[in-house]
């Protein structure tokens, strides 16, 4: 039988943007529900060392990071819920959605904080090799990587944004793209071939992500030319793979405004979307930072909105009703 759960403010999202919501939500009094979705904790769940998170002076675990918030959320008011949401109504408040487990959530608010994925080449030795020297993310892994060979793959503006970043740690750094011409804008490609420590190798794809040593390292990529076929071997210690990101907006495509990246579209200095009540926070509308930090400062901002927005419905409702 499906129950039906309503709050002031419906959240969904456990990663840093929706629990930071649900924080600040739960202390203003709007008693957030948060509905958890497939990944409870979001993508530092994946993830081992984290060295960027203020407040933090040793390297602390992700998944540790994300119990700790959890924890935090529940004990200010927050009901987290285990589920997912397979069906939304955004057309009147409250706002109406449904559950995989057919249960029905109501919020006179609603937080999307649903995160975004980063695209993957799809090799098993990608898979393989995932944190033992490829990742998706070099201003969240590049640290590690200091002072040796790396690579990354990709031709677009995070691309060559992560290459440039990565020069910070190492000497030596390749960008690889399939094509002989980058996708990235012009001022960026610019900075990019400016700098001594990038080279680039054109027309190359991945064929494998090669292991070695003990404990087990990346030691090299195996590439292939897309115009003559020829495999070669670039060693390489790390390699960052940045082929876009997924936003997790398709339950929301014909109800809210979406970007041609398909992230949802906020007004410029605030989390409010094209549906008032409806706020969104994190990796979700956020194409360029996609850290933890900006992630949980973006929820900060959602619920701080979303309370304002009930304050001034509130306020027109008590106007109406002395009229
Ligand atoms: P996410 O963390 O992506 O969370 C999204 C949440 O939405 C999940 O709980 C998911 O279950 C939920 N959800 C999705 N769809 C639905 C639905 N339909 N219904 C209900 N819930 C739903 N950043 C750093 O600052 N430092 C680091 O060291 C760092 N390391 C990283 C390492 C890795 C391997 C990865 C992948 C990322 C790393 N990042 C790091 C980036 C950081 O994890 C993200 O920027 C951050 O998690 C984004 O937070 P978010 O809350 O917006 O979304
Ligand atoms: P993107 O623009 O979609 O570029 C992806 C790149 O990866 C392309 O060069 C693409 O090659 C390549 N690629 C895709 N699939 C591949 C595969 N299977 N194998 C090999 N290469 C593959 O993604 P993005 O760079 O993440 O940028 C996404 C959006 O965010 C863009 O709108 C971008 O402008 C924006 N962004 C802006 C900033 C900024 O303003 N500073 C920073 C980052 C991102 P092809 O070129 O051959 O298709």
């Amino acid at each position: 039988m499906s129950t039906t759960h309503s709050t002031p403010m419906l959240i969904l999202g456990s990663g840093p943007a929706g629990l930071s919501a649900a924080i600040y939500g739960a202390r203003a009094g709007m008693k957030p529900i948060l509905v958890q979705g497939i990944q409870p904790g979001g993508q530092l769940m994946t993830t081992t060392d984290v060295e960027n998170y203020p407040g933090f002076a040793d390297v602390i675990q992700g998944p540790w990071l994300m119990e700790q918030m959890q924890k935090q959320a529940e004990h200010v008011g927050t009901t987290l819920m285990y589920d997912t949401i397979v069906e939304v109504d955004l057309s009147k408040r409250p706002f109406r959605l449904t559950g995989d487990s057919g249960d029905v959530y109501e919020g006179q608010v609603l937080v999307i904080a649903t995160g975004a994925q980063a695209k993957w080449l799809g090799l098993d030795s990608e898979e393989a090799m995932k944190g033992k020297g490829v990742s998706a993310c070099a201003t969240c892994d590049g640290f590690f990587y200091r002072g040796k060979k790396v690579a990354v793959i990709g031709g677009g503006n995070t691309a060559v944004e992560e290459a440039l970043y990565l020069t910070n740690h190492s000497p030596d750094v390749t960008l690889i793209h399939r094509r002989d011409e980058l996708r990235a804008e012009k001022i960026l490609q610019e900075r990019l071939f400016k700098n001594e420590r990038i080279s680039v190798l054109w027309n190359k794809t991945i064929e494998r992500f090669v292991g070695g040593g003990e404990p087990e390292g990346l030691v090299a990529l195996e590439l292939r030319d897309t115009e003559t076929g020829e495999v070669s071997t670039l060693e390489v210690e790390g390699g960052f793979v940045a082929i876009g990101h997924h936003p997790a907006t398709e339950l929301f495509r014909g109800h809210l405004e979406l970007d041609d990246d398909s992230y949802i579209k906020v007004e410029t200095g605030s989390t409010r979307t094209s549906v008032p009540g409806v706020f969104a926070c994190g990796d979700v509308m956020d194409k360029v930072y996609r850290q933890a930090v900006t992630a949980a400062g973006t929820g900060c901002m959602a619920a701080l909105d979303a309370e304002r927005f009930l304050a001034e419905a509130e306020f027109e409702n008590i106007v109406e009703a002395a009229e």
